[in-house]
């Protein structure tokens, strides 16, 4: 059993969510996606402090407080056969009536599952990814605190989609002001005059934990960083590019719609990259 389920491990495949389920329905749920290492849970007080947030934003009662939710981690790490790999936390709103209202949903489903990682392949993150800007716009017409992170991903679907129908890696998504927010799972840095750039969460971006890791790892190697607003223009005549997330730890990108940089990765991309292994290798172990 790899899989945790209101509170028992059992069998990934027994079917356990009602077609009722909100979260199936609305996409009416919050989730965090969670790296382990050495069979330990990297950040797993952050991810869970997010995870306590987004669902207080879109007032949703969560079913386990954070203790239980941090053992429940513990127990399926300790009952998957794997050292290192990722976990997926959902909680939905849970089951009601077909009807949108939520006050019919009496009581959230949680689960959580270990599996491995394929976001991208040894060459690529060799090679550095081809990017693309997409047509499809992060936040076109809803109001939804990107740093919600919410079951609603399909602008990120489409986005991504794009990029595979482009024959690119990974697609980033602009804001409805054409400003760079994100990729479809993962944050973009740029160094410009060696100054770390990334969008801020007000411009669309989700605050990821790789992304707050970062930051503090440029704090600690004396590397100038901050937020600031990017538009296609700043990810094209880049000096590097990068993307950050859990299940893109860190990605070099080497061209962005068809302009290649000129180096990838880059002293920056690189000096980040090994300082991210040794932070990693501190807090989970060799
Ligand atoms: N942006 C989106 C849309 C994501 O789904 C993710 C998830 O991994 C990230 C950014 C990166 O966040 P984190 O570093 O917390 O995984």
């Amino acid at each position: 059993a790899r899989c945790w389920f209101n509170g028992r491990l059992v069998n990934p495949a027994e079917p356990q969510i009602s077609v009722y389920d909100h979260g199936l329905l609305y996409g009416d749920g919050v989730f965090e996606g969670i790296r382990f290492y050495h069979r330990r849970a990297f950040r797993l007080q952050a991810h869970l402090e997010r995870l306590q947030h987004s669902a207080r934003a879109i007032a949703l009662a969560m079913p386990y407080a954070t203790d239980a939710l941090a053992a429940a981690v513990d127990e399926v790490i300790a009952a998957s056969p794997l050292d290192d790999g990722y976990l997926r936390l959902v909680v939905t709103r849970g089951a009601g009536s077909l009807g949108i209202d939520p006050r019919s949903c009496a009581q959230g489903n949680a689960f959580i599952v270990a599996d491995r990682i394929g976001f991208t392949s040894a060459a690529q993150r060799q090679a550095g990814l081809s990017v693309i800007v997409a047509a499809i716009r992060r936040l076109p017409t809803d109001g939804l605190d990107p740093r919600v992170k919410s079951l609603n991903y399909l602008n990120h679907v489409l986005a991504r989609m794009e990029a595979t129908r482009a024959g690119a890696d990974e697609a980033l998504l602009l804001n409805a002001q054409g400003r760079i927010t994100e990729g479809s799972g993962d944050n973009v840095f740029v160094v410009r005059r060696g100054e770390l750039l990334t969008p801020p969460g007000i411009d669309g971006a989700l605050e990821g934990i790789t992304r707050g890791v970062v930051l503090e790892l440029a704090a600690s190697l004396g590397l100038p960083a901050r937020e600031a607003s990017l538009a296609p223009y700043e990810l094209y005549t880049a000096d590097e590019c990068f993307l950050t997330g859990t299940a893109a730890e860190l990605l070099p990108v080497r061209e962005i719609d068809g302009r290649a940089l000129d180096i990838c990765p880059g002293p920056v991309t690189q000096a980040i990259e090994s300082a991210f292994s040794a932070l990693i290798a501190r807090e989970c172990g060799e």
